[in-house]
């Protein structure tokens, strides 16, 4: 009920948002989050679970206070100002093209990379998973970008293990270790000038070269050329592609491992043949360094055959990221509509909590379903990979290979699964954002207010980021028309939404079937027109059935968060500190 205000006017205006401070700045992500353990237990085998759950408990701690305090620092103004600019050389004439970032994203990178993410020694893939969701919690772009990166390095090297050169390989071991504080970090160059989603349309020329060059290295390739989006620039090694020159293959792209620095030189700021060129100024992940850089015959290594470069690329390194895009922003709409929830049990208008409004009860359902439904499809398309032993295939060619044709199916189902995800989650996160962000009135546009317009900016991003949608829309229709002889399109949409309801699965395998058989979307005619337009919104259709049938499996009893019991409860779990804190003064 509005309630029109009777009270006078106070010139010492009490007014303070301190609860809702309390409340926000104590919740621990997995800890205080019944829905986050909720996923947890029921994706992760629960012997594992017994093993690991105390470790995450304990990064828990770091993740929800010191690292999300370093992340908002890191987002500070005068902050991300220091990625855009680079010192091109010192004051004796040396070229450096040194970055400087912020101490808080140093601080930062180097306690998220100890962690060993990569180590099989040290982390299951599960306790790895969880790990980096609860990180993206924080969603600093300045690390995550890398750690996304590094994670797709490891798997595209760890797959050609056996035949790399011994540079390459301790190149792995050493993205691998991440103890000792000896962490590295990689990052992807892939796209040039003349387009990003055209890959087979790189120029980056790689050159096999006998004789010693200046960095006295011999028998080795060397690139040349530029790439334009190089973020992470950062990183100790970069996962490059290149046409390889005066090779049977010279018209297709080659993957390679490129140090930054040759050994030894890395103190003495001398960079491997290439040159900085500028730092890009960005709308979103604007923590995070991404240049446009030279190469001048830069020593490289390559990774599996020369020409199964592009497959290897799209497959491996950018699947991977994409699941990253995907299970990040899933993982940061967990803490963006939390806090909105929150922020509106807090605030009052007219008299009442602006979350009794029933314009506001339906914004905070459709927030919070969306967190759910993301977050449970995110952990069911990662688990199909973890049965996969984390390994993804390159291309179709690759999976024909599988004799098993149901193992062959489930590999393709993941393989549209992380592209369809991608696709949708991206697009739907930033008007969710946006919604959340209405929540706080003027308060939501203020950056040093919350977090949630720094993750508004980055979800642009993640739009364009490894493959934009229409790129991804396109490949997934000429997948289907590459595999329907062995997976026609209306069985696969029926195993997809299997448990789902009836009616919805025999209506979506029809449309979906209907969409998948046209012949070609690429021919500018009425018809590919309409079939894209039906696409468009059918994907989204499609992945939301998904993801509501990944919710509908976890059985999770909703249980709303409630503003007034967790305030009591983080001021019974902060009595003991302060009380401590009384008996030492
Ligand atoms: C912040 C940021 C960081 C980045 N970091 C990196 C990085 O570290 N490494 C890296 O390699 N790249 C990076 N990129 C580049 C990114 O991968 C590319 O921007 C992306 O691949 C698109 O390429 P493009 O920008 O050249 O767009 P274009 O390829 O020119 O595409 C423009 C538009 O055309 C559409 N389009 C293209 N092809 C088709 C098609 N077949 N059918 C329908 N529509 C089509 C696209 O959907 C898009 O909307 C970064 C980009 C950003 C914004």
């Amino acid at each position: 009920m509005i309630v029109m205000s009777s009270q006078e006017g106070n010139r010492n205006n009490p007014y303070t948002f301190d609860d809702f401070l309390f409340v926000r700045d104590h919740f621990n992500y997995y800890k205080d989050d019944e829905f986050l353990q909720a996923l947890i237990k029921k994706n992760i085998p629960q012997e594992e679970l017994q093993k690991i759950d105390g470790d995450l408990r304990a990064l828990s701690d770091y993740v929800s206070f010191r690292f999300r305090d370093l992340a908002d620092k890191a987002n500070e103004l005068e902050n991300r100002i220091k990625v855009t600019k680079v010192k091109h050389y010192d004051a004796h004439n040396h070229r450096i093209d040194r970055i400087e970032r912020c101490l808080e994203t140093e601080i930062l990178e180097r306690e998220i990379f100890s962690l060993g993410l990569y180590d099989p020694t040290r982390n299951s893939p599960w306790s790895r998973f969880v790990k980096m969701f609860l990180l993206y919690e924080n969603g600093e772009s300045g690390v995550m970008c890398p750690v996304a990166c590094t994670h797709g390095a490891v798997e595209l090297l760890q797959k050609y293990e056996d035949k790399l050169q011994p540079e390459a390989k301790m190149i792995l071991n050493s993205l691998r270790d991440g103890g000792n504080g000896e962490y590295k970090l990689a990052a992807q160059f892939v796209s040039e000038i003349q387009g990003g989603s055209d890959v087979p349309a790189n120029l980056v020329e790689a050159v096999f070269e006998k004789e010693e060059g200046k960095d006295g290295m011999s028998n080795v390739w060397r690139l040349y050329g530029q790439k334009f989006f190089c973020s992470a620039i950062q990183a100790d090694y970069a996962i490059v592609t290149a046409k390889p020159k005066n090779s049977p293959s010279s018209t297709k792209i080659a993957v390679f491992v490129v140090p930054s620095w040759l050994p030894g030189n890395k103190e003495k700021e001398i960079r491997n043949s290439y040159t900085i060129d500028r730092l890009k100024q960005k709308l979103g992940t604007a923590e995070l360094p991404t240049a446009e850089i030279t190469f001048n015959g830069a020593v490289a290594y390559p990774i599996g055959p020369l020409e199964k470069g592009l497959s290897n690329i799209v497959g491996i390194v950018l699947s991977l990221s994409r699941l990253h895009v995907a299970f990040g922003m899933a993982a940061g709409a967990l803490r963006v509509v939390r806090e909105a929830i929150l922020y509106s049990q807090f605030r009052t208008a007219f008299g009442v909590p602006i979350s009794s409004f029933p314009m506001m009860i339906n914004q905070i359902n459709e927030l919070d379903q969306f967190a759910k439904r993301t977050a449970a499809g995110a952990f069911k398309i990662y688990s199909e990979y973890i049965h996969f032993n984390e390994e993804l295939i390159s291309g179709i060619r690759d999976l024909e290979r599988i004799k098993d044709i149901e193992e062959r199916k489930r590999r393709f189902r993941l393989r549209e699964l992380i592209m369809l995800q991608k696709i949708v989650v991206a697009d739907e996160a930033p008007a969710m954002i946006r919604k959340a962000i209405s929540f706080y009135g003027g308060h939501g546009i203020m950056e040093d207010f919350l977090s949630s317009p720094r993750f508004h900016r980055d979800s642009m991003i993640m739009e364009l980021w490894e493959g934009p949608r229409n790129v991804l829309l396109t490949q997934i229709h000429r997948d289907f028309s590459r595999v329907k002889d062995w997976y026609p399109a209306e069985e696969f949409c029926r195993d997809l939404l299997e448990g789902a309801n009836l009616d919805i699965i025999e209506k979506y395998s029809l449309e979906f079937n209907r969409i998948m058989s046209h012949d070609n979307i690429l021919r500018n005619d009425e018809q590919a027109l309409a079939i894209c337009r039906d696409w468009e919104v059918f994907s989204t259709k499609l992945l939301i059935a998904y993801q509501e049938q990944a919710l509908r499996e976890l059985e999770y009893t909703w249980k709303p968060l409630k503003f007034s019991k967790l305030i009591r409860e983080f001021r019974k779990r902060e009595l003991p500190k302060f009380q401590e804190r009384i008996v030492i003064q």
